[in-house]
């Protein structure tokens, strides 16, 4: 599909769906807001959703299904082993991607834990174009690292680079000679790279990895979880493969690949996941674990209903009309904050709109948490929920050191069908007031720092009461509105 164009010339998303069922929300006063960003510990993580208006704080598991993935759930075929339900999944997997075995996990994370514990050794070395971080979390659980093999344009805030999630081939190639093929368990591109700012990588960058993989004999490990807007993106601006249907995009790199793995939360709006393999030994080595921490094979600790719906979100994956929508709602919002002049990650990438935390409060220092404290203003000021993806997401060093993030950013993720035009309006308003009133925002402390991916359910407290003078400047300019 074309995009629609206007008559003024503005580039503006098209939603090619209807909504038929609405579900209502409410907005508190920022008085109430003030109060629940405190009690969730200045962690949005942590906030009731009952108190978010907009929540933009993942894709995962909260797209709106359509209603064909609806009807499809109640033909679901409850069985704990050889269920209908499962084979339909396998026979659209396999009709799509063309690999030949399929681990079913109850969600991304869970096919991370199967691979790293199947593969990952003491010692191991697991080369990447960027980290996520269960996925990180797994491999060094397992006794491995991660060595990350972004090009120079990959930290580049603002650019014009259409590809920056590729991987430096160079960088890939001297870690290969440095450490050796032995060391190395799997090679792992991660489509769509979630941690800086959804940016894709192109074909051509994943021939060029396959290239130097079968020369040393490596694995490749696709993390899919992010396809959909990988997809469109090598369709829009690969020009090799514009002429080339999605459907045909999405085989060509699963044909690159020996695994690929993936979150259908966020692929297929549905929710589940699991892992795709090529070979069969290694299906046969990992096959033990499925029955042992998801569920049987036929289910793998998914729901039936879900597995329908992954079935039809499948289909859903390679329509254009259906795909384009994500990274269209998301090229409007981060236009329009940085036409008011809020620095943002550009080109747009898939996933949401990411805010750039470190120049947004280039006044706050990296261990004060600049990205946790936006994500907080953010929510105060407007009930807008995002999440912190910063020095807040990395995990210590073993010796108590803090690793500081490479970025400091505050993603406002966009889940597909959820939100309407006038509501991304609001959002940008209220983020392109927040940043007139920047210099008000001040950092955070930890006041419970699990050991563990504490950016899930640590708790934070403000630093001085730079809040209470956010909530009485809002009061100020937007009066008694909500
Ligand atoms: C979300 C995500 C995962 C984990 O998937 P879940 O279904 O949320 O467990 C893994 N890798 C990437 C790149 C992701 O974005």
């Amino acid at each position: 599909m074309a995009q629609v164009r206007f008559s003024s010339g503005e580039r503006i998303p098209l939603e090619m769906h209807k909504v038929r069922i609405v579900q209502k929300l409410s907005l508190p006063p920022i008085e109430d807001r003030a109060r629940h960003i405190a009690e969730a510990g200045n962690n949005t993580f942590l906030l009731r959703n009952a108190d978010v208006f907009m929540d933009m704080l993942t894709d995962s598991g909260v797209n709106a299904m359509s209603d064909r993935q609806q009807a499809a759930m109640l033909t679901a075929d409850d069985s704990y082993a050889g269920s209908a339900t499962y084979t339909r999944l396998f026979d659209k997997l396999l009709d799509v991607f063309g690999m030949p075995y399929y681990l079913p996990t109850h969600q991304g994370r869970a096919a991370e834990h199967l691979l790293a514990r199947t593969l990952v050794t003491e010692g191991s070395v697991v080369p990447m174009n960027y980290h996520f971080t269960t996925t990180k979390a797994h491999i060094t659980l397992c006794g491995g690292r991660v060595e990350e093999l972004y090009t120079d344009e990959g930290l580049q805030v603002t650019s014009e680079h259409p590809f920056k999630g590729n991987m430096d081939i160079g960088k890939l190639r001297a870690l290969i000679d440095e450490v050796g093929a032995a060391n190395i368990p799997f090679v792992r591109l991660e489509t769509g790279t979630n941690l800086i700012g959804g940016q894709p990588h192109s074909l051509a960058n994943l021939r060029e990895i396959r290239a130097v993989c079968d020369e040393h004999g490596l694995l490749l490990v696709m993390d899919g979880s992010l396809l959909s807007d990988n997809l469109w993106f090598i369709k829009e601006r690969e020009d090799s493969e514009k002429d080339k249907s999605i459907a045909q995009i999405a085989r060509d790199i699963a044909d690159l690949c020996d695994v690929f793995y993936f979150s259908a939360r966020k692929i297929t709006c549905a929710r589940g996941g699991g892992i795709l393999v090529r070979d069969e030994e290694l299906y046969k080595q990992m096959r033990g674990l499925v029955p042992l921490y998801e569920g049987f094979l036929t289910y793998g600790g998914m729901s039936v209903r879900e597995m329908e719906a992954m079935t039809i979100g499948l289909d859903e994956l390679l329509d254009e009309d259906n795909i384009c929508q994500g990274p269209q709602f998301i090229e409007h919002m981060v236009t329009e904050l940085a036409d008011r002049g809020v620095p943002v990650i550009t080109p747009a990438g898939g996933l949401g709109c990411h805010v750039d935390a470190r120049r947004f409060l280039d006044h706050v220092p990296q261990e004060q948490y600049p990205a946790g404290a936006l994500a907080a203003a953010i929510y105060l000021c407007s009930g807008v929920r995002g999440m912190e993806r910063g020095t807040m997401s990395e995990q210590r060093e073993q010796d108590g050191t803090e690793p500081l993030a490479e970025m400091e950013l505050v993603r406002l993720a966009m889940p597909r069908r959820v939100f309407t035009l006038s509501q991304v309006s609001y959002a940008v308003d209220r983020i392109a007031w927040l940043y007139t009133k920047r210099h008000l925002i001040g950092g955070l402390r930890w006041v419970e720092e699990p050991e563990v991916l504490r950016f899930f359910y640590g708790r934070l407290e403000p630093l001085d009461d730079w809040q209470e003078r956010l909530v009485a400047e809002f009061r100020k300019d937007f009066g008694d509105s909500l």
